[in-house]
């Protein structure tokens, strides 16, 4: 079991009073060593007090045998007994804040006790029940996102003894008060019992994480209720500069299967995370590395005769998810993998997945369809964001503000694009959320035509939550300009 790296604070509301008799000193400090629960019995009668009997104060009673705490409430109320000290049942509730540590380095990553997640603390509710100053039974409930799904749910009960001292006193009114602080101070800890609960899920799912957002959403679709899935990246992020992070990490060390795009877009963080987080079964040539790009035919391939510089697109263009028909093998490549990984759920990915296929190739038919008037369309973008796209709905790139991938433009390479928008008549200017406005709007304004954005991705715009509305919500942005300009 490996437990969260935590510092905590607990905030109880609550009390605790204690009773003794006015012939007691205003001030009076006991031992007590409890190796075993001290034997106490509730008095049905009297459901709020609680009596000890000798055998509870072994220690105590030999130093001061005239200490005895045998009471119950059938011999009469406790302050007229001298010597006599009963403690009233506590029942406090209150809630437990919990901190993550950070991840300080990377070598600190690699260790198993770090836990580390999105959200760095949890509040825990949790409930006391002390049967006297001498023991007390929390107990926390813990629901939340900590530290992932192994600890999703955790229920602690915790019966702490006493070992020390601690001290009464009586207060001006003549009332009994325990001294918290002094008590709190070297009790309980150092035979604290805890005992962990975890629930654990009835079927260990397989865990995906994927570096893009269209891979997560396909992963959902295929591998539905069998799998659970982290998408390292979301739809208003610039995949090629994704920074690391510890969470990544994190996730990385935790997945069964791995599903990126490839072709170079992750090669900014994915080496390093798979370096430091991920297990021999997400190394290259496993069932569990899932790479689109060797997959599907990629565009715009390097090639020998075309030796320009490419900054980000060195092996190709990697944004492979904007044509229908790639979405399909990479469908039917990430079941034949879960059908390995996971054999018990053989039948539920093939039933996923040929559901998946039927509706994607009518979806497929519908959009081949709906394009079909959108053939020749000049555009400007911004970057090579959408070669896919051109490719099935046979609309053209007039020029790209981007000098090369990844290689911001020259006001002289401006003066260019926006000739070459206006001798093709470009229609609108396409943009892919991330992506900067300024060269846009500069040309925007000469050429006189639109920025307009679309989702490239699951998440990229509000609504686009699923990968049948990316392509639904870009057709109708795309038919729009067609339309309207
Ligand atoms: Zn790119």
């Amino acid at each position: 079991m490996t437990m969260p790296m935590t510092t905590s604070m607990s905030i109880m509301i609550g009390s605790q009073k204690a009773h003794f008799p006015q012939t007691r000193p205003p001030t009076t400090l006991m031992s007590t060593a409890h190796l075993r629960p001290p034997a106490f019995s509730a008095n049905r009668s009297s459901p709020c007090r609680v009596t000890f009997s000798d055998e509870s104060e072994t220690t105590t009673a030999q130093s001061k045998k005239n200490w005895t705490y045998t009471k119950s409430r059938a011999q009469g109320p406790a302050d007229t007994l001298p010597h006599t000290y009963a403690f009233d049942h506590a029942r406090r509730i209150g809630a437990r804040r919990t901190r993550l540590s950070p991840v300080s380095s990377a070598a600190d990553a690699m260790r198993d006790e770090y836990k580390v997640e999105h959200y760095p603390s949890t509040i825990t509710p949790t409930a006391e029940r002390a049967n006297s100053g001498f023991g007390r039974t929390p107990l926390k409930l813990g629901r939340g996102s900590l530290t992932h799904v192994e600890t999703d749910a955790q229920v602690y009960l915790q019966p702490i003894m006493s070992l020390g001292t601690y001290a009464a006193t009586r207060n001006n009114w003549g009332r009994a008060m325990l001294l918290k602080p002094l008590a709190w101070a070297i009790w309980g800890a150092p035979l604290a019992v805890l005992v962990m609960v975890e629930p654990s899920p009835a079927v260990a799912e397989v865990r995906i994480f994927a570096c893009e957002p269209e891979w997560a959403a396909l992963a959902s679709e295929i591998g539905g209720d069998a799998v659970s899935v982290y998408a390292g990246t979301h739809g208003r992020q610039d995949p090629h500069y994704i920074r690391m992070r510890p969470s990544l990490i994190e996730h990385v060390r935790r997945a069964d299967v791995l599903f990126c795009t490839g072709a170079g877009l992750e090669d900014g963080w994915l080496p390093v995370l798979l370096q430091l987080g991920a297990s021999a079964s997400l190394q290259h040539g496993q069932p569990g590395h899932l790479i689109a790009s060797e997959h599907v035919r990629l565009l715009d391939p390097p090639s020998v005769v075309d030796r320009r510089p490419r900054h980000v697109h060195a092996e190709g263009n990697p944004h492979v998810q904007l044509l229908p028909e790639n979405i399909g093998y990479m469908a039917s490549e990430l079941a034949r993998r879960l059908v390995v990984i996971d054999p018990e759920n053989t039948e539920t990915y093939r039933q996923q997945l040929s559901a998946f296929q039927e509706r994607w190739r009518g979806a497929s038919a519908g959009w081949m369809e709906r394009s079909s008037r959108l053939a020749g369309m000049p555009v400007v973008a911004y970057h090579e964001s959408w070669a896919y796209l051109y490719e099935w709905t046979g609309i053209r790139q007039a020029a790209a503000i981007e000098r090369l991938p990844g290689v911001p433009p020259t006001v002289s390479h401006l003066q260019e694009v926006l000739e070459l928008a206006r001798s093709a008549g470009a229609r609108a200017i396409l943009r892919a959320p991330y992506e900067p406005t300024k060269g846009m709007e500069w040309l925007s304004d000469r050429a006189g035509i639109p920025i307009v954005e679309l989702p490239f991705t699951v998440g990229g715009l509000e609504g686009v939550d699923n990968l049948f509305d990316l392509f639904d919500v870009t057709l109708a942005l795309l038919e729009e300009v067609h339309d309207q300009y």
